[in-house]
């Protein structure tokens, strides 16, 4: 029963934003993505893993010609608190010069992570560079970020759920939750 300590021990999850809310952003999100992309065959650049259920969702509400890669960047560790050393762990397979590239990620917090990761794209040279993000915490920024799709506003709370995670876990949540007894 040692198992079963260790599971109880956990936080508990509690709702935020409600998978509804998620759903009629998502497809508000996408309604402005098709606007600016259709016609275009754009490369959706998801970074890994907390935008994977975002970017989901996401495409199959784009009804027409795109491509999807995945890039997986580390800089939390498994701690709660971004270190500012982001490194590429997996990086991209598809070619971006020339391409309109939308970059798609969970949160923007500090802002280090992903103004790295545009920093390090638009020096390959893509035909256009811009970035979605399902949420953002706009009172944490240290590096200056430019989102031009976005979900939602977030508090200066830790959140999981919806593909965001604590220690790897939660990220099977349908909503965006807080953690119980969190500061
Ligand atoms: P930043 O570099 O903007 O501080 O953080 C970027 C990454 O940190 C995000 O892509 C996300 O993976 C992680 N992160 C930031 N805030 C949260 C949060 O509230 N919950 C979770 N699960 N991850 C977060
Ligand atoms: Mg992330």
């Amino acid at each position: 029963m040692s198992m079963m300590r260790i599971v109880n021990s956990q936080p508990e999850p509690s709702i935020l934003i409600t998978k509804e809310e998620i759903a009629v952003a998502v497809r508000r999100v996408a309604a402005e993505v098709k606007r600016d992309y259709q016609g275009e065959l754009p490369l959706l650049l998801g970074i890994l893993k907390g935008s994977f259920m975002f970017m989901a969702d996401l495409i199959r509400q784009l009804d027409f010609p795109l491509e999807v890669d995945f890039v997986r960047l580390s800089s939390y560790g498994s701690e709660k608190e971004s270190s500012g050393k982001i490194k590429i762990v997996q990086g991209l397979h598809s070619g971006v010069k020339g391409r309109e590239v939308l970059v798609i990620e969970d949160i923007v917090d500090t802002g280090l992570t992903v103004s790295f990761f545009m920093n390090y794209l638009r020096k390959k040279k893509p035909a256009s560079l811009k970035l979605c993000a399902l949420t953002n915490k706009p009172s944490r920024r240290q590096a200056p970020v430019a989102i031009d799709y976005l979900g939602f506003t977030v508090p200066n709370r830790f959140l999981v759920g919806y593909g965001l995670d604590f220690n790897e876990r939660f990220r099977n949540l349908p909503d965006i939750c807080v953690l119980e007894g969190e500061g």
